[in-house]
């Protein structure tokens, strides 16, 4: 029983099957009312000869084919969808040989007929469609026929109808505004990948205006926009289409291989996907050239080239996100609604989804998705890549800091101040001073190397500096102090007292007063000197050493005037 039940339903179901799938048209030649008929034909075949074979002709919305030499469309007129009073034929872009449409009457006579080549398609503005008057004869035609040399997609046949003007309408300005629209939200990401480029060299942010500009051109291209601001041929449309699919999808995977963060890609990812940039190219190059036997695999091989770069896409998301990546969930979210699409389409084209689907205008809006959420992403990085340069500096600049400063006094070392001299100089610090304690040895033999120190520290804090006074230990017991700014002389003196003071207060038990000596240079700029470290070194050392021949505990000065070497010298300061 239930074995009977099962059998009638597959038989039910074969029938099924065989309804759909089995050609309509039907004996005897009839056509069915109202229907749009294809098939396809040698090179030396009629309409004539194919109308008389019915079992030829596929009068449904499946197994559209551009291999054999030509394809013959037939549009019934006798009711149906098609406007009796047809004065146009609206088909999908692409490129052909030749077409040639024709008015026929019932017995299959030509009424009127004209043969077109591209030059006179007219590409519409508001999609990825061309339209061409049909002939119009005095007598009302049964059907028009079309027949197709050389067509390279097969959504010239499926997609083919005839309309009554192929004038404007208000819902195809809508969808001309919003893809306008579309567009100027593309323009924006480059401008901001440019900001984004002087402050942070990274190459992903040039990929990704690469992708955003073939992408702006990939939209204003295929939805007809462009044919409002210039009057491109049929055979540069498709290249510029082709070409900005191709690049847009090759400087993707470029910036994706350069926009995931080190550790969350392994080498092995990035090259597949730098494959793929070389890989799209050339099958876009193969799309567009490939001919004779080649011109009807050229779609269907072309889409399905893009299978691989789907996998490849799909697997390195999953690596990252495993790995914990941040930048991959702005690619998942970026990439996944045109995967879907692209997915669709190379479904369709294989001839798996039954009647042909396009998906232009949601490929329009995936894109658009695309290029906001990756300029997104791109941002996000951006922050957080500044952020870690901006930690990786400070760090090093903490080390830095370490290695200028001298251990006992905490103030800068030679080196600390020597490397930065001609900056300093520049920026006003024209005068120093060597500052030298006097008889400090005697403090180490009496009180030992430990007071020595303490001494050291005290005289450090007594040179006190500030925005205008850089001071630095020298080695030993000597001191250094550059001054920029008014009254160096009295700052720098009255610094130098300090120190027997200062070493009075913080070190007890010392037996007498720790005096110093200094000598002092002005160097104003465009003095006679060379502005050079030590050559102001070697004369205030010089000057500290007639100090000291004097007496100690006072300070020798000169002024180096602009015109040879002409001193302006200060009397020794007790
Ligand atoms: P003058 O007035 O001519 O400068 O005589 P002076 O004794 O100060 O100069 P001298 O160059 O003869 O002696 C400097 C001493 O400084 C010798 C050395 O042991 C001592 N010294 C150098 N570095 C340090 C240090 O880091 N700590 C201590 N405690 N002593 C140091
Ligand atoms: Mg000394
Ligand atoms: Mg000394």
């Amino acid at each position: 029983m239930r074995g009977g039940i099962i059998r009638l339903l597959l038989s039910l179901l074969g029938a099924a099957m065989l309804l759909g799938f089995a050609p309509a048209a039907q004996a005897g030649g009839h056509f069915p009312w109202g229907t749009l008929c294809h098939t396809t034909a040698a090179a030396n075949e009629t309409y004539t000869g194919l109308a008389a074979q019915p079992w030829r002709w596929q009068c449904s919305d499946h197994r559209w084919s551009t291999e054999g030499d030509k394809a013959f469309l037939r549009f019934d007129l006798r009711g149906g969808p098609e406007p009796a009073a047809a004065r146009a034929l609206v088909t999908r872009l692409t490129r052909f040989e030749r077409m040639a449409l024709s008015a026929v009457d019932g017995a299959g006579r030509v009424l009127a007929s004209r043969t077109v080549g591209e030059a006179d398609m007219r590409p519409a503005s508001n999609d990825w469609l061309m339209s061409v008057e049909l002939p119009q004869s005095a007598e009302q035609p049964e059907a028009i026929v079309v027949e197709v040399s050389g067509a390279r997609h097969a959504g010239m046949l499926s997609e083919a109808r005839l309309v009554a003007s192929a004038g404007d309408t208000p819902a195809s300005l809508r969808q001309e505004l919003l893809i306008a629209a579309l567009c100027g939200l593309l323009c924006m990401p480059l401008i901001l990948n440019f900001a984004f480029y002087r402050v942070l060299r990274d190459r992903f942010l040039l990929w990704h205006a690469l992708a955003v500009v073939f992408m702006f051109v990939q939209t204003l291209v295929t939805s007809g926009l462009i044919n409002r601001f210039a009057a491109p041929s049929l055979a540069a449309l498709c290249f510029l289409s082709a070409v900005s699919w191709g690049g847009g999808i090759a400087a993707a995977a470029l910036f994706s291989a350069d926009f995931m963060e080190p550790g969350k890609l392994n080498a092995r990812h990035r090259r597949a996907l730098r494959l793929t940039a070389i890989w799209i190219p050339c099958w876009t190059a193969f799309y567009l050239l490939a001919d004779g036997g080649l011109r009807p695999l050229a779609a269907p091989l072309y889409f399905m080239s893009f299978i691989p770069v789907l996998g490849t896409f799909t697997w390195v998301m999953v690596a990252a996100k495993r790995r914990g990546s941040r930048a991959v969930n702005f690619q998942i979210f970026a990439w996944l609604p045109i995967m879907l699409v692209g997915a669709t389409r190379i479904l369709s084209m294989l001839g798996l989804t039954g009647p042909m689907v396009e998906l232009q205008l949601e490929q329009h809006v995936a894109l658009g998705l695309e290029v906001i959420i990756t300029t997104l992403g791109a941002a996000d990085r951006f922050v957080t890549i500044r952020r870690q340069r901006d930690r990786a500096w400070a760090q090093s600049r903490r080390f830095e800091e370490l290695a200028e400063r001298d251990a006992l006094t905490g103030l800068f070392n030679r080196r600390g101040v020597e490397e930065r001299f001609t900056e300093l100089h520049a920026d006003g610090f024209d005068t120093m001073a060597v500052i030298d304690l006097d008889n400090f040895k005697q403090v180490n033999d009496l009180h030992g190397h430990a007071k020595g120190d303490e001494v050291l520290r005290a005289a450090a804090l007594a040179l006190a500096p500030d925005e205008d006074t850089l001071a630095m230990r020298m080695g030993g017991e000597e001191f250094i102090l550059l001054l920029r700014g008014k009254d160096v002389l009295a700052r720098a003196e009255r610094r130098r007292q300090a120190i027997s003071l200062r070493i009075a207060a913080e070190v007890s038990g010392l037996e007498r007063v720790v005096t110093a000596s200094m000598g002092l240079v002005q160097h104003p700029p465009g003095g006679a000197l060379k502005c050079d470290f030590s050559a102001l070194y070697s004369h205030c050392d010089r000057l500290l050493y007639e100090a000291k021949r004097a007496g100690r505990n006072r300070t020798m000065s000169e002024k180096l005037q602009s015109f040879g070497p002409r001193f302006l010298r200060n009397k020794a300061v007790a």
